[in-house]
């Protein structure tokens, strides 16, 4: 670890959300001038916390003088390069790290770090899951739960399960995690990354900064780009690959009696497939990374299996809303994208009625076809324009309506649904055209659907 940073005494954060707020207070605590700047409004509630602590913030503009005046900035993860103060920032070399490097600074607690483009949110909450059961004292951070600052701040724990995007990732310097996991790496944010999937790539193999021989990178080995990239560099860390194969030579795979099987020096288990919580091939390399690195912590075996099996899953991901009248409602808002939806689909066991819809951008459904052709009875198309989908999937199932309300949606859904079906909301577009946000979409469907309960 460098020392320089000890003779600074100006940080200024960027950005007033969670992390910023976080690492303001850090900085407060640590005798640091801080000044936060906020190009946006801060919330309320993130004012307040600052007013409490004395320290000085804006919003609405950045005062160029004040920043250019520091000797480090804390950016949050939300600001890109190409934003004009960042410019500036970097045209003065000031140096920028994030709120997770910063914060690691101050913390000899032991870090589990988990990225990837799809399955870091549900990942992270299993593990997290699995740490508390067993009785760890232990903190969740990064894009979920608290910041990592403000944690280490005022309510330091031993250990952190700490979700970690891109854009966290390209302003880690020093910061090592103990334990590192890539689940996966498909196309996602070019638009940061100057549209080339290689930068996006390199963003996401920094979580192997710093690591040595003593640390554990986890990682999906049927990946593709993971796997291409492993051959470029190099890292210290004891590696445990995952697949869904069987494949003794992996640290966890499915065995021909489909058990799965974690294998690490600390300690191994195996578990009947079925006994896992999380349905889907993809929560089943979301279970296995959990898995892997509670292994890897010594855990006993007892808690991780119980941990795994009894995970209430994370709200809008393949989350059962109701059963009314032999019909199982399920929310997974959150799959903006085709291949979440896919994921999705890939877990249907029963015949669905398929909620699709909301802002395009720029989906090729030619992905879930197959799936839908094999799985989906009816189709609810439920947006502001649904020509796109119409037009593509008319032709490939009994049934499509065209709806433009969420009350609408569900209505129909009722009537097309019969005792022993699925209606599955996975819409594979961002929700911005009737909702505010995926959490909106999902929590009105939920509510529809209980509605639905207390009339039938
Ligand atoms: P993130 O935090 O990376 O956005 P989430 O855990 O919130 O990921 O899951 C988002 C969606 O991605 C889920 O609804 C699911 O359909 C899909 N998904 C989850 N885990 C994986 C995985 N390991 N591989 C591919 N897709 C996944």
């Amino acid at each position: 670890m460098t020392t320089d940073h000890i003779s600074k005494k100006r940080i200024v954060i960027l950005g007033a959300g969670e992390s910023g707020t976080g690492a303001a207070i850090l900085a407060k605590d640590r005798s640091f001038d801080v000044f936060v700047s906020d190009f946006g409004t801060i919330s309320p509630k993130y004012k307040a916390m600052l007013d409490a602590e004395g320290i000085e913030w804006e919003e609405g503009q950045h005062s160029l003088d004040r920043i250019l005046a520091a000797d480090e900035v804390v950016k949050s993860p939300g600001i890109a390069d190409s934003t004009p103060v960042m410019q500036k920032v970097i045209a003065k070399n000031i140096p920028v790290i994030s709120e997770i490097e910063f914060a690691g600074r101050y913390t000899d607690a032991k870090m589990i770090c988990i990225t990837g483009s799809n399955g870091k949110t549900t990942t992270t909450l299993l593990t997290y899951h699995i740490l508390r059961r067993a009785g760890l004292d232990v903190g969740l951070a990064g894009n979920v739960g608290n910041s990592l600052a403000l944690q280490v701040a005022r309510e330091p724990h031993d250990y952190y399960v700490i979700e970690l995007s891109s854009f966290q990732l390209d302003n880690m310097f020093d910061f090592k995690a103990n334990i590192a996991v890539i689940l996966n790496i498909t196309p996602d944010h070019l638009d940061r990354y100057d549209y080339k999937m290689q930068n996006y790539v390199n963003a996401k193999f920094r979580i192997l900064r710093n690591m040595t021989p003593t640390d554990a990178f986890i990682y999906w080995k049927d990946d593709p780009v993971v796997s291409a990239q492993l051959k470029k560099i190099a890292t210290e860390a004891a590696t445990y690959p995952f697949t869904a194969n069987d494949e003794e030579q992996c640290a966890a795979y499915i065995n021909a009696e489909n058990e799965l099987i974690i294998n690490t020096p600390a300690s191994s288990l195996s578990m009947p497939r079925a006994d896992l919580a999380l349905n889907g091939v993809h929560n089943l390399y979301n279970s296995m990374a959990a898995g892997l690195s509670a292994c890897l912590l010594n855990i006993r075996k007892d808690d991780i299996r119980e941990a795994l099996s009894d995970f209430s899953g994370v709200e809008h991901r393949l989350e059962p809303a109701a059963t009314i009248d032999g019909v199982d409602w399920i929310n997974d808002s959150k799959a903006t994208n085709v291949n979440s939806c896919w994921y999705a689909l890939d877990s249907m066991t029963k015949p669905t009625v398929l909620i699709l819809g909301g802002k395009d951008k720029g989906n090729d459904y030619s992905e879930i076809l197959p799936l839908v052709k094999q799985k989906v009875k009816a189709i609810v198309a439920m947006g502001k324009d649904n020509t796109k989908i119409i037009d593509y999937f008319k032709d490939h199932v009994a049934e499509i309506r065209d709806t433009h309300s969420l009350d609408d949606a569900v209505e129909a859904c009722r009537q097309l649904a019969a005792t022993g079906d699925v209606v599955l909301l996975s819409p594979c577009c961002a929700s911005f055209d009737l909702f505010k946000s995926y959490e909106d979409r999902g929590r009105r469907f939920k509510d529809a659907v209980n509605a639905l309960k207390h009339q039938s």
